[in-house]
């Protein structure tokens, strides 16, 4: 029922007004619809249709209404047929069978009815709906008419007493339960008959309007003598109605004009806008000043915050009490009040009264949400002699609900802003920012107590993470039994805030929360971390609330939750992310328990059962890793081969996919839906060296919320850490088999270079045997040439022997780091001096060593090494008196040494070639030897893990230097 009729001082019985609202309420009914505000008339319409679309227009939903409402309908048919009536009620949706059967409905002609004795006769006809009406209320709510009228066009009732008719049938009408729409047809009745019917019916519905009835004359005043004067004087009266509503429509009209003008002028501040609207205020109710103020009426609080003009007592700041003033009259009434005879009103020894001589008052009581309550009003010095109209009070009601809407917008823009500044701030951290916002919070909804509670498991108990105003230290740990857990529990499972003002006649009282801290009233919402439930944001007082929580105040907590929703998310999220990464760097987990682990962290951030790593085949994904179970897919069974599976999809679009409901999503036809009844996913790309390998994906049989945009960055970090893995996994295979190849390789590589060392040796031997053989015994028969060429062919051989030797050697230095043991570097100098000894002597040359340091290596390596270079310092020397210096200087966990001679030096040029193997910068008549000394020195130090490098200039001697680990925690 709408709002009008309500207003309307109704029947018991069933009225006009629901006819009204059958045509209000339908959506074939095409016209306006008058609303009855003041208006009496009886239930009886009459309605004047031209066409048979227009006759069911208003016919069928008055009928559909009837059966609503639990009604019966009786239609008597006269023009049309049966079954024309039928198919329009069809056609509309109704179920006529249905109703006829069960007798809701029923149809008949006017031999039944109007002319049951052959011809219309007023009195049995009014009792026939007499009894008609008493039949259907036996087992009906109400009887509804509707009646084709045309039968009136053949019978020869006369005006007059069809008229007597319609005044009785009026008086049935309005006090019985019953309802009637008599249809008459315009172009089959004379034009005097509408006239007739016109003025005897008081709502007439004509071109899909329902109106008032200007001219109905009730039927007592038909006929007489007197008719045409009273008929006269209802036209200058309805005239005179009709001006005098036109101009306050205008007046109206032009207050709203001016009242929205001003509070949509965005340029106006709130302050102007009042004072326009005081300005508006005051020449509409024609009083002198406008004022708002502060009101408390328990307290009895008076206090001006808003004055329109200067006044001598009237200013911004004055304090009174509220009933020495004449709000009261606007407070007592909840909205609009006046005052126009103060004495009469009983204002005559108020303050405002004596002191400040105001006569005349006219004012609203706004109750502000969240804020101190207003007045908004005018006052005058001057008395007034009538009271404030209907129209004026409606204007004063508009201004409050103008200030009100202005106040309480302000009020939340200022609590978003200051939720806003503490959520911003970046000095705070969460639990700061979340202690701060409880508080914002209490003071906003005027509650002292405030929470996060958090249900780390289903079945779990409550977690209060931070509280207060509960006595306890705000970060203790408190925890709480869901069994009784009414408060937290209920609003985890509402989607939208929980509140309640008072528990204590609820079941709520039975909750630990009620009986251990007494907590009676309570507002909270729930705080989740993407699909996952998390827990409640809540406030609450000990004391019961004196109003319900309203509309504006769940959005605030609702905006508080989803904040704390969101940076816990971020909180996980960052957990979330920290756990991928050590997963990923641990060095102790083998590569299968690390893609596990790795799932398992997504399955739990995702909060999804079931997490896989697939691999693209050439038609299907193969499981390759599953964390979670499924009735029918383990590691690797391959998913069906359809064009649109899921994974395909992710792997075609090359995005990450995410779908809450695979089925709302469309992807039902898929084999995974229909056949495993995947129900939600989350799958992201996987690759191998900038290549597609499968899928990293998560799933569960039912579906969830949709996903969020951090739970989709953490899906694609995810997927970026599964491929670092496998890549990595990839590499290292790839590595080991470098590796065994090269082993293989330097392994067939000795074993060549082993006999081919050890095989020349005997071919060689017996060039150089064989020649010698050839020398001795024909020494005689050779001239001075031959033998020189065999002492040639000699030499060479003999040369290549040590070259063969030199590369056995060479060959046979490997990698022996594990083995490595601390070697004493004097000893083993003393030991390559030793060797060298012949050629020392033989050099005269003088060795100067410091003390040599202990280092890890191999002992008989370091000692080629040394030989090596001691050697050549002393074979590349052309001084008087060669000198060798060695030395040893430590740097951090190596050592650094250096061999210093002061020979010829080496060329520049030279210098980068003499490590390479047989590379020499001298022929063998200057210096003998092969050109392997230096690359075996070469091979030795890498083998260490060191190097070795020269520096020198020709003629000034050479220094080769080169690292060897120390041994740990020794200096020596
Ligand atoms: P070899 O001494 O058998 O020729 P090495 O590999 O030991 O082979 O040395 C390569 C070349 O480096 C030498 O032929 C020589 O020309 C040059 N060389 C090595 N040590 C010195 C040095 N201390 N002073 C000058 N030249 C050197």
């Amino acid at each position: 029922m709408n709002q009008t009729v309500r207003h309307y001082d109704q029947p018991e019985v069933l009225g006009l007004e629901n006819g009204l609202e059958a045509f209000q309420s339908s959506p074939a009914f095409r016209g306006p619809v008058e609303p009855l505000d003041e208006h009496t008339c009886n239930d009886h319409f009459a309605h004047i249709y031209e066409t048979r679309e227009e006759k069911f227009e208003a016919a069928i939903p008055f009928i559909r209404h009837g059966l609503e409402c639990g009604e019966r309908v009786m239609y008597i048919i006269e023009e049309s047929t049966e079954a024309e009536v039928r198919e329009a009620m069809c056609d509309a949706g109704l179920d006529v069978d249905a109703a006829l059967a069960t007798g809701a409905l029923t149809f008949h002609t006017v031999q039944e009815t109007y002319l049951r004795n052959g011809s219309f006769d007023p009195d049995e006809m009014i009792d026939f709906y007499g009894e008609m009406v008493t039949e259907a209320t036996e087992d009906y709510e109400a009887l509804r008419i509707v009646a084709e009228m045309t039968w009136l066009d053949d019978d020869d009732t006369s005006v007059e007493r069809f008229i007597e008719y319609e005044q009785k049938i009026n008086d049935l009408f309005e006090h019985t339960d019953s309802l009637a729409i008599c249809q008459y047809n315009r172009d089959l009745f004379e034009p005097e008959v509408i006239r007739n019917v016109v003025q005897t019916h008081p709502h007439l519905i004509y071109d899909g309007a329902a109106c008032h009835n200007i001219y109905y004359t009730p039927p007592e005043e038909f006929f007489g003598a007197d008719a045409p004067a009273r008929e006269n004087e209802r036209m200058l009266r309805t005239l005179r109605d009709r001006t005098t509503a036109k101009a306050q429509l205008h007046r109206r009209e032009r207050f709203l004009q001016n009242l929205y003008e001003v509070s949509s002028d965005p340029t106006l501040s709130f302050e102007e806008k009042l004072q326009a609207l005081f300005d508006l205020g005051c020449e509409q109710f024609d009083l002198e000043l406008g004022a708002m103020a502060k009101v408390d009426p328990d307290a009895d609080q008076f206090e001006v915050e808003f004055v329109s003009d200067d006044h001598e007592y009237f200013e911004a700041g004055l304090e009174l009490p509220l009933s020495e003033t004449y709000c009261t009259a606007a407070t007592d009434t909840d909205g609009v009040g006046s005052v126009s005879d103060p004495v009469e009103a009983g204002y005559d020894d108020t303050y405002v009264h004596d002191e400040f001589g105001i006569k005349t008052y006219f004012g609203t009581y706004i109750e502000v949400e969240g804020d101190d309550n207003r007045t908004f009003f005018f006052v005058s010095e001057k008395p007034r002699d009538e009271d404030f109209s209907a129209n004026e009070r409606t204007f004063q009601r508009l201004l409050g609900q103008w200030v009100k809407y202005e106040l309480e917008r302000q009020q939340r823009e200022r609590f978003l802003h200051e939720c806003y500044e503490i959520t911003s701030d970046p000095a705070l951290d969460f639990e700061e920012k979340l202690e701060r916002l409880l508080e914002l919070g209490c003071d906003r909804f005027g509650l002292e107590i405030a929470g996060l509670n958090h249900l780390p498991s289903w079945d779990g108990k409550f977690r209060l993470e931070k509280g207060i105003g509960l006595g306890v230290d705000s970060d203790a740990e408190l925890w709480t039994d869901p069994d009784n857990g009414c408060y937290c529990r209920q609003t985890m499972v509402e989607d939208s805030p929980v509140g309640t003002v008072d528990v204590r006649d609820t079941r709520w009282a039975e909750d630990t929360i009620y009986q251990e801290f007494g907590l009676t009233s309570y507002l909270g919402t729930n705080v989740s971390t993407g699909a996952a439930p998390y827990g409640t944001l809540w406030f609450g007082s000990t004391e019961p609330r004196d109003r319900p929580f309203s509309e504006t105040e769940r959005s605030f907590i609702e905006l508080m939750g989803q904040w704390v929703s969101y940076e816990i998310e971020q909180r996980e999220n960052n957990d979330s992310q920290r756990k991928l990464y050590e997963i990923t760097a641990n060095p102790d987990l083998d590569p299968d328990e690390k893609i596990d682990q790795l799932l398992e962290v997504g399955c739990k951030r995702l909060n999804l059962p079931i997490g896989m790593l697939t691999h693209k085949r050439e038609r299907a994904f193969e499981i390759e890793h599953m964390h979670g179970s499924h009735p029918e897919l383990d590691e690797g069974t391959l998913t069906p081969p359809l064009t649109d599976n899921y994974c395909r999809r992710v792997v075609n679009t090359g995005n990450s996919i995410s779908v809450g409901d695979a089925g709302e999503a469309g992807w039902d036809g898929d084999a995974l839906y229909t056949e495993f009844n995947l129900k939600c996913y989350a799958g992201t790309q996987v690759f191998i060296r900038g290549e597609n390998y499968g899928t990293v994906c998560f799933t569960d049989m039912g579906p969830r919320e949709e996903f969020t945009e951090a739970e989709q960055v953490f899906l694609d970090i995810l997927g970026q850490c599964v491929s670092y893995e496998l890549e990595r996994q990839q590499h290292e295979a790839d590595l080991k088999e470098t590796i065994d190849q090269l082993e293989q390789s330097n392994d067939r590589l000795k074993q060549f270079a082993y006999a081919a060392s050890h095989d020349l040796q005997e071919p060689l031997r017996m060039v150089s045997t064989y020649l010698q053989l050839l020398e001795n015994r024909y020494k005689a028969d050779l001239d001075e040439d031959a033998r020189e060429f065999i002492d040639f062919a000699v030499n060479g051989a003999d040369r290549m022997r040590k070259m063969v030797d030199d590369l056995l050697a060479f060959s046979r230095v490997e990698h022996t780091g594990d083995e490595f043991d601390s070697v004493d570097c004097d000893a083993v100098l003393d030991h390559a001096i030793d060797d060298l000894q012949i050629q020392i002597e033989e050099k005269e040359a003088e060795i100067i060593s410091e003390s040599l340091p202990t280092v890890r290596g191999d002992q008989e390596q370091l000692e080629h090494l040394f030989r090596n270079l001691v050697s050549n310092a002393t074979k590349y020397n052309e001084s008087d008196r060669p000198r060798v210096e060695i030395s040893a200087d430590q740097r951090s966990n190596r050592w650094k040494f250096s061999v210093t001679d002061n020979g010829i030096g080496i060329d520049p040029d030279g210098a980068d070639k003499i490590f390479d193997v047989f590379k020499r910068l001298h022929h063998d008549d200057e210096y003998s030897g092969t050109g392997v000394g230096l690359s075996l020195c070469q091979k030795i130090a890498n083998n260490h893990g060191g190097e070795i490098w020269v520096e020198s200039e020709p003629g000034a001697g050479s220094t080769f230097s080169f690292t060897l680990p120390a041994v740990e925690n020794s200096t020596q």
